[in-house]
């Protein structure tokens, strides 16, 4: 591929961020448009798990393993299942023992920024629009602000991605499931009973048509997300949101009759807690090909997050489409390459992760949860019923 192609990533996260650093290290000039004003600007979010298949082989390519190694977490890959009245109903004997280790997002988008050029990122640039220009190629719009003309332009912007509408028109369709957001401080120092409650992982508890989900981040951080299958303004109007003690006690009414030991997560959460609704595009999303445009991440097929594959496959296919444009000498051959396989690697991946969202909270959810533990043994060494 000609190196002077000028390529544009709209949105770093790990998808962008990943494309960005192997394109720099095979010689492509990048730029990557970012509308957050610095790394700092806001915690990036939970723990992610990578897999060695997809997540973790992006990093390898991106000559990252070893900045990898430093930040992963391997002791922290167990699950534990309960019930409401905090039956253990399998745990995971070896929380050390599989090959898809635990990392904060904030400490993955480190390594990514620290191993790219310092003018690579321009934060602060909300793009609002992409437009052609007069020479086959694309423009970048801030409001009247215009970055560019660029070779290919590509959208790594997320879920509301401003680059999709140009390829697509779909838009992501709400799955019917909310979470609300909350986080434990200095766990192990302030809260030793839950830290032990939760283990070295992952503590999912589910009844009444309602689950929480809790997870070990790095620093003695728990993240958790009390889950319910509800309209999206449901929590909006059902919750106070007028301060963060009025909107726990909103979310302790809703698991009223819980045991202690689970209620306590909720007593023990800090005061900031979020409403997400959960969103996703069709199964099987793709587009025609157009040249000089192209989406990777979650702008091109945004999953419920319970099939665990979303931030893998952002970064496979960061990595997927680096691949294609060092490889092939035609632009739009190597991106018409990357998006006809990429179509064909996500379809059964967003189908499971649909699936998940659909049996959430069903009748027989903790049947279907055993049943999705145990297909999984293999992977984590063996889980302990109980
Ligand atoms: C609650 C929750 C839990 C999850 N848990 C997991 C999990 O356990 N495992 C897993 O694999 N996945 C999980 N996911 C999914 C995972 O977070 C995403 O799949 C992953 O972050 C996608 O990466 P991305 O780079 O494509 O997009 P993003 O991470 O969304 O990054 C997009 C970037 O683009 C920027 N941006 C957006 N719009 C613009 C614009 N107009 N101009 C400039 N910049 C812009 C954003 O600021 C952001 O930095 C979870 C998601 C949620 C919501």
């Amino acid at each position: 591929m000609n190196r002077s192609l000028r390529v544009a990533i709209v949105g770093g996260g790990p998808a962008g961020l990943t494309l960005a650093r192997i394109l720099e290290i095979n010689g492509f000039a990048v730029n990557v448009f970012e509308r957050e004003r610095g790394p700092l600007e806001r915690p990036q979010g939970g723990t992610l798990d990578l897999h060695a298949e997809s997540g973790q082989l992006a990093l390898k390519r991106a000559g990252l393993e070893h900045a990898f190694r430093r930040i992963a977490r391997y002791e922290d890959q167990g699950s534990r299942l309960m019930d409401k009245h905090a039956h253990l109903l399998l745990e995971d004997p070896d929380p050390s023992a599989g090959d898809r280790p635990e990392v904060d997002r904030t400490a993955l988008r480190q390594i990514l920024l620290d191993s790219l050029s310092p003018d690579c990122v321009t934060w602060d640039v909300n793009i609002t629009g992409v437009h052609p220009a007069d020479d086959a190629r694309w423009t970048l719009h801030q409001g009247d602000t215009r970055h560019g003309p660029f070779d290919l332009i590509v959208g790594a912007d997320g879920a509301w991605s401003k680059v999709r509408p140009l390829l697509s028109r779909y838009q992501p369709q709400y799955s019917g499931l909310t979470f609300i957001e909350f986080g434990i401080d200095e766990v192990d120092r302030r809260h030793p009973a839950i830290a032990r409650l939760v283990g070295r992982g992952k503590l999912d508890v589910s009844g009444d048509a309602r689950a929480l989900v809790v997870q070990r981040n790095a620093n003695a951080h728990l993240r958790g997300y009390a889950i319910f299958r509800v309209p999206i303004e449901w929590a909006e109007h059902q919750f106070d949101w007028s301060s963060p003690e009025a909107t726990r006690h909103s979310l302790l009414a809703q698991f009223e009759g819980w045991h202690p030991d689970i209620l306590a997560l909720l007593h023990a959460a800090n005061d900031r807690f979020l409403s997400r609704g959960i969103y996703a595009l069709p199964v099987g999303h793709h587009w025609a090909h157009r040249p000089g445009l192209t989406l990777i991440g979650d702008a091109a097929h945004l999953m419920s997050p319970f099939g665990g594959e979303g931030v893998n496959a952002a970064m496979l296919d960061g990595a997927e489409l680096a691949r294609h444009l060092i490889e092939n000498t035609s632009c739009s051959e190597a991106v018409h390459a990357y998006e006809a396989e990429m179509f064909e690697r996500i379809e059964p991946i967003a189908r499971d992760s649909a699936e998940a969202a659909a049996t959430q909270l069903s009748h027989d959810d903790i049947a279907l949860s055993l049943a999705h533990f145990r297909s999984h043994q293999g992977e984590h060494d063996g889980l302990t019923p109980q």
